[in-house]
Order: C-alpha cells, then sequence, then structure tokens
C-alpha cells in the first residue's frame, strides 16, 4: 500500500524532483515496507526518534532532517545524517560544522526560510537571509555544505497565496544564486536544492521550483501522536 501511494507520487513527479518520504511517528515496518519498495530518502523531525530509527533499519537509507532542530542535539544525527534542512540560525550552522568536523565528515544543510504568514519563531526572513548569506560568515564553516533552501507555505486552501510564497522563495533562491555566490567565491555547484511542498500543497510546489517534496501523510496516513 504505501509503496503503492509512493509510485504514484513519483510518477506525477517532475524530472528533477526528488521525494522525501516524510515517516515521522510512523513505525520502522512501515519504513521497512517502503524501503522494500525501492524509497530510499525518508524524512523525520525528531532526534531521538530518528536515532533509534537509523539504528534498527538499513544504512543506505539517506536520512534527512525536516524539523526545528536543537542545537545541543546535533551531535546525535552528524555521524549519518544526510541533509539538514532547516538551518534557522548561524549559531545552529555553526554547530552542524563543528559536528561534522568531530565526525570527519562534510554534512549537507538547507537554509530555512520564513515565508508564511503564520507566527513562527523559526527560519530567517527573505531580507534577513539574503543579508546573512551576503555577510559571508557562513564561509568559515568548511564542512558545511549549504546547498539551497527550505520553506513551509501558510496552512491554507487560498492557493495563489500559497503559490506566491513558493514564488517568493525561489526568488530568494536565485538572488543568492546570481548575486551573492558568484561574489563570494563559492557554493555555486552545491546552490541547486528547494524543499519545499508537503502533502496537501505539493503540487503548486513543483510548479514554483521545488526540488525535493516532503510528503508524509499522503504516503503513510495519518499520524498518531503519543
Ligand atoms: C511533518 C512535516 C512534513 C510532512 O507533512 P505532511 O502534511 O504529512 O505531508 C513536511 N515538512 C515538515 C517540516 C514536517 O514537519
Amino acid at each position: 500500500m504505501v509503496s503503492e501511494r509512493i509510485n504514484s507520487i513519483k510518477k506525477a513527479l517532475p524530472k528533477g524532483v526528488r521525494l522525501v518520504a516524510v515517516s515521522k511517528y510512523h513505525p520502522a515496518s512501515l519504513i521497512r515496507e517502503a524501503y522494500d519498495g525501492g524509497q530510499r530518502i525518508f524524512g523525520e523531525s525528531h532526534v531521538q526518534e530518528l536515532v533509534g530509527k537509523y539504528e534498527e533499519l538499513p544504512k543506505d537509507i539517506e536520512w534527512h532532517f525536516i524539523g526545528h532542530l536543537q542545537t545541543n542535539k546535533v551531535k546525535y544525527i552528524a555521524p549519518f545524517v544526510s541533509l539538514i534542512h532547516a538551518v534557522d540560525s548561524d549559531h545552529l550552522l555553526r554547530e552542524i560544522d563543528k559536528q561534522a568536523v568531530r565526525c570527519g565528515r562534510t554534512i549537507s544543510v538547507l537554509m530555512q526560510v520564513h515565508v508564511a504568514q503564520e507566527e513562527t519563531k523559526f527560519g530567517f526572513t527573505p531580507d534577513e537571509l539574503l543579508a546573512y548569506m551576503e555577510g559571508g560568515t557562513w564561509q568559515q564553516y568548511k564542512n558545511v555544505n549549504i546547498c539551497g533552501l527550505m520553506c513551509m507555505a501558510t496552512n491554507t486552501d487560498d492557493e495563489a497565496q500559497i503559490a506566491s510564497e513558493f514564488e517568493q522563495a525561489k526568488r530568494l533562491f536565485e538572488q543568492i544564486k546570481d548575486r551573492v555566490l558568484p561574489q563570494s567565491g563559492g557554493g555555486k555547484e552545491a546552490w541547486k536544492e528547494c524543499s519545499w511542498g508537503m502533502s496537501h500543497d505539493y503540487p503548486i510546489a513543483v510548479q514554483h521550483g521545488s526540488t525535493l517534496v516532503r510528503i508524509g501523510s499522503l504516503i503513510f496516513g495519518d499520524r498518531i501522536y503519543v
């Protein structure tokens, strides 16, 4: 069942868009089922849960951390995480670099930009992120690879609003690529990922530049929060 749903989503995705199967709150057995059907990228948003699943499941899974990451927990996932989607401060980026050095690896990350109308403490505003990237502090962090942006649209039925928020993120992505990275003399090759689109809005996201969609409930059903 899980694999059929994954396959039908994948079939409808444009070329170049990858699916992150968001498995948070779902048991390892369901992930295993998706894995057996060929899915390799899974997204989790709680450190302890991710570590447990990492230990239990096949080692060729690409684990993406998609939620808010606390600085003091980076060390637990640093040895194996493939992509951290939601870097929302310099402080967090510095810690990811430090833990990556400790593990002797380079960790790929995305910067979280806040474009939705909902109040949240997390994510840079577009102006803040542009200024941060222009500032260049991130260039000191040799063991992180900044690959692009992540955002969430407002949770609404208004498709025009969702589209305009994704478009805003996409414009920022292009701005950083064309104006900031060439001047900072690096990072342009890695800068290629746009992580937006969830179960209810991914068809809109892929029309507005998404390269990674993060889909949970459409694949695994409703989450049971305990
Ligand atoms: C849970 C979650 C998703 C998946 O949400 P669905 O609506 O179940 O597809 C995507 N992105 C983030 C950051 C999440 O926390």
